[in-house]
């Protein structure tokens, strides 16, 4: 029954134009309904949507998962900095492609339960931290990429001051009603931005 919803779901992420191989079997892998704690919610965990969590936050949408991580482009050299573990899903996603993830949630109950189905998966190539994210990871190392998963209305200078050589970042810019999601790309000195599809986030606190 759940693989027969989750092979739709990956037929539905490659009819809108999902491709990256590596992204789909990544999201075969990682089983979404482990990242729902509510049972009422559990059977939805294979349909396209995003679904409430713990603190009033959210699950995102699988097909928006999909879509920032192929813009993302993360290879298996990546160090990869994650703003907003929320449920750990799109972390689960993230660890099957880069060589590590970090990753930083601001609700104390959100980052326990997310740490607590990293181990439970056997994920070992994540590290979690609670706290404030807007800022980046406190030892102001560089990363290849940066997916923030809350949306603000201007990339962070000093998440963009994290950006490594070549590094690119993929956050949901813009208020509410007219957020969309950015790809912010650093070549030598220049900061490129580009404005990719629209989108709801919840608001980086
Ligand atoms: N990728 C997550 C999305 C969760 S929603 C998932 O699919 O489950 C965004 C998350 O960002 C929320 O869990 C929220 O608590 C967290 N967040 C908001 N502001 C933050 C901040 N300043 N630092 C770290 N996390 C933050």
């Amino acid at each position: 029954m759940m693989d027969e919803r989750l092979e739709s779901l990956i037929y539905l992420l490659q009819r809108n134009a999902i491709a990256d191989p590596r992204v789909l079997a990544a999201m075969r892998d990682i089983p979404r309904d482990f990242f729902i704690e509510a049972a009422n919610l559990k059977p939805l965990a294979y349909a396209d949507e995003a679904l409430p969590i713990e603190c009033g936050q959210t699950i995102s949408q699988p097909y928006i998962v999909a879509y920032m991580t192929e813009r993302l482009n993360v290879q298996r050299k990546h160090d990869v900095l994650e703003i907003g573990t929320g449920s750990g899903y799109q972390t689960a996603i993230l660890s099957r492609l880069a060589r590590h993830v970090y990753t930083i949630e601001i609700h104390e109950e959100l980052h326990r339960l997310a740490v607590g189905r990293f181990k439970a998966l056997g994920l070992d190539n994540i590290t979690a931290l609670c706290g404030d994210g807007s800022k980046g990871w406190p030892e102001h190392r560089l990363f290849d990429r940066i997916l923030v998963t809350a949306g603000v209305s201007a990339a962070p200078p000093d998440l963009v001051g994290q950006l490594g050589p070549c590094g690119a970042m993929v956050i949901p810019l813009g208020k509410t009603s007219s957020q969309r999601i950015a790809l912010v790309a650093r070549a030598e000195t220049r900061v490129d931005y580009q404005s990719l599809i629209p989108v709801r986030f919840v608001p980086l606190l």
